[in-house]
């Protein structure tokens, strides 16, 4: 008898020769990664038909989450953790002569987001698969992933991320599940059968292609899919354009501006970019999602008035909240409901989670522009909109002034965020602070009219990559001590707490830290060229590049730091190894100069005598999920110093948490949460509360140069920006200065920077005290089980989806 890593070795061997027609001698590391994941599918494929088919026969509910970000990441390793055969894969892969590393990073990341939002949406599918329950993803297939970034003297440079170079190994073309979405033309109505009826002539038809990418469940044998749209072109388009007959230039310009909306993923983390085209993918997602979800109640013969206990529609943030209008289109044009009917159905059957508080991230659009676009949702929207603003005149007399507010269109922009509340059922922060500040202030007239609609869900990580996939050293001691119910069951993560005083452990978890800072320094050698010392501190802040995530404020500590250890060479502190990672939006001049100086400041103090033995500064380029999971297991130190109420949650902050990594913080997003199940002990928290910031704003109180003019630190470290001393033609710098003390520093850098330096102090008192160190990480990870997705999912599942685990038979 074989084993059944061997049995494994002659199944690769086998569809290596198969299907590359090569000996195993001959194989590369490519060669090799795609005959694993063709092994692999075969029982993934079977256990999807087998999950549809239960789904099926149970009739179960199912959620589907629009999303117009993905971050996956690699999936090879978590598929194969998911499916129980991780190690058996591995040991194959190495008798036959194989890195299994290797062999799995030949896997390009799917970088369909851009951070936070999308990995959450990443996050949920596997949480979902793994709680057996019947979810889906609904998402584009763009043609490039968020751009790569190279660092070219020190200043990001934009690569296009072509992540379908090679063939995309999970995902299934379905070509019998094509749709077609309309743009543009016009809307004529006539009065026919006693009703009104619309009809939608000179419309630009696009073809949308479903891709389908399983997600496989943790160990159940459950696989869910994510289904991401491609737009293509169809052939007989002008067949609709008798006038224009067969222009061939013509219909070039059709094909180029058909495949454009499925190419690009807007490269714009909180902020709207002016875009048609982002325009016409959320309406393309939509659409195009919506008639595949209903073409499926109908094979199941479900009456359409049910739908909402067959089928719930989860928009991530408000980009795909055209789901509102256009579900009301095709109730009432495809299938002949009236009006209240289908309201009634719509708005059982949306839910919204909002994202962000930010002004400039709540997305608005031009009446014209949607009008142009999608002419009949525009009548739509209007009617929604007058009849919202009409209710509110007759049921809320007291909002009577704040109806032009309030209202879905005013001022000739349309207020995603206000479709999105008034078109669904469920409304829901991301944590327990920003779900406050949405009831209290962002949203308070909302609130009053429809309180029953809000709900905070925390967000959360799946544990399986976030843990077990990226620190095994960790995964295998914790089950060491308290068994692996914690695999199944995050909240025992808990039991460690009670060994969190005990030297052997301690010197175990203080061993695998050492040895992830150990791999993660060799990465960086080989990366950077930068020698770094695996003793030191390593402090992390990865996330993308953002004025409210104050990356600067980090700055200023390593430039105060480097003063410091300038004027008094025999400053005795722990040294520190100051990581980045993070991406500017291309668009954003500040944030690239932000980039700039970090990296300026790296090669002063990584090559000063005096400093270099204590201070290193490292900027890793591309941050993406795979360096994630490389620098995430060897952090120390945490960075989560968003300018309290900006940050809506944060899911970055739970991952170095439950990886042992001590937060500096402020109080905001889940920060606030952390604290709360740690203790103030356990964590370092400083500067403005939301409370302080929002007084701040509204009082127009503070004053940055106040702030300059009276600590000679801020007056040495923002000097050093106009004095040319970074390099010799810095107007980037320049321009930081100006944006602090001309603009009155939006984000209060300077005011919390005394704060901020205090707080660094303790994490250094703390380090130096080892015991307490590894006393705290313990508990850190202990309790960072809350924070696992599937609470957060449970959540969903059970407060606004009312969805179950089929009842198998
Ligand atoms: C988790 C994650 C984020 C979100 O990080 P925050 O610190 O919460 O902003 C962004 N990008 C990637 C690649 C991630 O894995």
């Amino acid at each position: 008898m074989k084993n059944q890593a061997e049995q494994l070795e002659q199944e690769l061997t086998e569809k290596l020769t198969l299907t590359f027609g090569k000996q195993l001698k001959e194989a590369t590391t490519k060669d090799m990664f795609q005959v694993v994941c063709l092994v692999m599918k075969e029982s993934i494929h079977a256990n999807w038909q087998k999950t549809k088919q239960l789904y099926r026969e149970t009739n179960s509910k199912q959620v589907y989450y629009f999303s117009m970000e993905f971050l996956l990441g690699r999936l090879v390793e978590s598929n194969l953790l998911n499916m129980g055969q991780l190690e058996t894969y591995q040991q194959a892969l190495r008798s036959l002569g194989f890195d299994p590393e290797r062999v799995f990073m030949e896997e390009h990341d799917a970088g369909l987001g851009n951070g936070g939002l999308g990995r959450l949406a990443a996050c949920f599918l596997d949480s979902l698969a793994s709680l057996q329950l019947p979810g889906n993803g609904m998402g584009i297939r763009y043609k490039y992933g968020l751009f790569q970034q190279k660092v070219v003297d020190g200043y990001q440079v934009e690569l296009p991320d072509y992540w379908l170079k090679d063939e995309y190994m999970w995902e299934t073309k379905r070509s019998d599940r094509t749709v077609e979405v309309r743009f543009g033309g016009t809307v004529e109505t006539s009065f026919e059968h006693h009703k009104l009826q619309f009809h939608h002539h000179d419309y630009e038809r696009v073809l949308a292609i479903p891709y389908d990418v399983p997600i496989v469940g943790f160990q159940n044998e459950t696989v869910n899919t994510l289904r991401l749209w491609s737009a293509e072109s169809t052939a007989n388009h002008f067949h609709f354009h008798s006038s224009r007959g067969h222009d061939y230039y013509h219909y070039l310009d059709y094909k180029r501006s058909v495949e454009k909306i499925s190419e690009f993923l807007y490269p714009d983390d909180s902020t709207y970019a002016g875009k048609v085209l982002r325009l016409k993918q959320q309406y393309f997602l939509v659409s195009a999602g919506l008639q595949s979800i209903l073409q499926q109640c109908k094979q199941k013969a479900l009456p359409m008035e049910q739908l909402s206990r067959h089928v719930v529609l989860q928009i991530n943030d408000t980009h795909p909240s055209l789901v509102v209008p256009e579900l009301m289109r095709l109730l009432l044009d495809e299938e002949g409901l009236g009006w209240d009917e289908a309201w009634a159905i719509t708005t059982e059957t949306v839910a919204y989670t909002n994202h962000t508080t930010l002004n400039e991230a709540l997305e608005t659009w031009p009446k014209d522009m949607i009008e142009m676009l999608f002419p009949r949702i525009y009548l739509i929207i209007e009617e929604i909109n007058e009849r919202f603003c009409q209710s509110l005149w007759h049921d809320y007399p007291e909002l009577r002034d704040k109806i032009a507010e309030l209202a879905i269109i005013s001022y000739d922009q349309i207020h995603m965020a206000h479709l999105a509340i008034v078109g669904s059922f469920s409304v829901n922060g991301v944590a327990e602070l920003h779900t406050r500040i949405l009831k209290e202030r962002v949203m308070k007239s909302f609130y009053t009219i429809f309180p029953e609609r809000f709900t905070n869900k925390t967000n959360g990580i799946t544990h399986r990559r976030w843990l077990m996939n990226c620190n095994p050293g960790l995964a295998r001691l914790l089950t060491e001590a308290i068994g692996d119910s914690w695999i199944k069951d995050a909240d025992r993560l808990a039991d460690i707490i009670p060994f969190s005083s005990d030297r052997g452990f301690q010197e175990a978890i203080a061993e695998v830290k050492h040895d992830n800072k150990k791999k993660l320094a060799a990465y960086i050698y080989q990366h950077a060229r930068i020698p770094v010392n695996e003793q030191s501190i390593f402090d992390v802040q990865i996330k993308r590049l953002h004025g409210y995530k104050r990356q600067l404020l980090n700055v200023f500590h390593i430039i105060h730091l480097y003063q410091r250890c300038l004027e008094n060479p025999a400053l005795e502190f722990t040294p520190r190894t100051f990581i980045f990672g993070a991406k500017a939006a291309p668009g954003y001049t500040f944030a690239k100069h932000v980039i700039k100086l970090i990296n300026a400041v790296a090669d002063k103090v990584n090559h000063h005598p005096l400093v270099k033995e204590k201070l290193k500064v490292i900027f890793l380029e591309n941050y993406q999920v795979s360096l994630a999971e490389r620098i995430i297991p060897a952090a120390d130190i945490s960075e989560q110093i968003s300018t309290a109420s900006k940050e809506a949650s944060g899911t970055g902050n739970m991952k170095l948490m439950m990886n042992g990594a001590l937060t500096i913080g402020t109080e905001d997003g889940a920060n606030v949460e952390i604290q709360q199940l740690v203790g103030e002990e356990n964590i370092f928290t400083f500067g403005l509360t939301s409370d302080e910031v929002f007084a701040l704003q509204q009082h127009g109180s503070y004053r940055a140069r106040d702030y300059y003019n009276q600590d000679r630190r801020l007056q040495q470290i923002l000097d050093l920006f106009v004095n040319e001393h970074f390099t010799s033609d810095d107007v980037e710098f320049k321009d930081i200065f100006y944006s602090l003390l001309y603009n009155n520093d939006e984000f209060f850098v300077l005011k919390d920077f005394d704060s901020y330096v205090h707080a660094q102090r303790c994490v250094d008192a703390t380090y130096r005290n080892q015991e307490k160190w590894l006393e705290k990480s313990i508990i850190n990870i202990g309790r960072s089980g809350t924070f696992a997705s599937d609470r957060t999912i449970r959540e969903y599942a059970a407060d606004i989806w009312n969805i179950h685990p089929p009842a198998s038979r």
